[in-house]
């Protein structure tokens, strides 16, 4: 599935439920917030607990998270793509002025 396609058939999801702009983002927010922390939870879990990483409910709680900034980023009016690309050209243009920024060697 492409990436106009998943945004077309994710925005069948979300009746309109009258809101204005505001209370749509408020939506993007606390359920990006929400789902993000769900998969922390399994990270935790795994990490701090020492129980087997649940990695089909890890991918499940991140496609939770996709679905939320992809509706973020209809709401705001910029393609998954744009940002996918400026993040790129924003950690390029971190470890120019930091060598290293990540670590590694
Ligand atoms: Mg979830």
């Amino acid at each position: 599935m492409n990436e106009d396609e998943y945004k077309e058939r994710l925005l069948e999801f979300y009746p309109d439920r009258g809101h204005d702009a505001a209370m749509r983002l408020a939506e993007c927010a606390m359920g990006l917030g929400g789902e993000t922390g769900e998969a922390v939870d399994l990270l935790k879990k795994h990490l701090i607990y020492g129980r087997p990483l649940e990695r089909e409910a890890l991918i499940a709680e991140m496609g939770d998270v996709l679905n939320y900034l992809t509706k973020l980023s209809h709401e705001i009016g910029v393609d998954m793509a744009e940002i996918r690309e400026r993040n790129i050209n924003k950690l390029w243009a971190r470890t120019q002025k930091q060598p290293g920024y990540f670590g590694g060697k």
